[in-house]
């Protein structure tokens, strides 16, 4: 089962790079003006991120750190400036099944994102 952005921290991590959760196809996604929506949700990181200087907010360890509401990684052309070494939890992330995504945009998105 996928883990949810804001409960990584509290479960089991595999190595990230092991792991074959892609549930959506991101490229498609901005493609389509999803505008990265889902990095401004805080995914909490796990003990590898941490150890690879992805930085938290000090305010609510171990939440990734944010400013002006978007992840500190987002660049200006919704971009993830890490996508090499993105947190586990950003990996396992669907849009599609998250109700704090607007539904009208998961709806757009439908049969356009799904991944192999
Ligand atoms: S997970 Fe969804 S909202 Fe986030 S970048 Fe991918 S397609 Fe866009
Ligand atoms: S690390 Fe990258 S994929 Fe994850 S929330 Fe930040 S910008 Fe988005």
């Amino acid at each position: 089962m996928a883990i949810k952005f804001e409960e990584c921290v509290h479960n089991d991590f595999p190595d990230k790079y092991n792991v074959n959760g892609k549930k959506v196809d991101c490229e498609k996604g901005l493609q389509a003006g999803c505008k990265a929506l889902c990095c401004h949700l805080r995914p909490a990181l796990s003990p590898q991120d941490l150890e690879e200087d992805i930085e938290y907010d000090e305010k609510s360890p171990y939440l990734i750190k944010r400013e002006k509401g978007f992840c500190i990684y987002l660049d200006e052309n919704s971009k993830c400036k890490i996508y090499e070494k993105r947190p586990l939890a950003c990996r396992e992330y669907s849009c599609l099944d998250d109700e704090r995504i607007p539904r009208e945009v998961r709806f757009r998105l439908k049969g356009i994102v799904v991944g192999k």
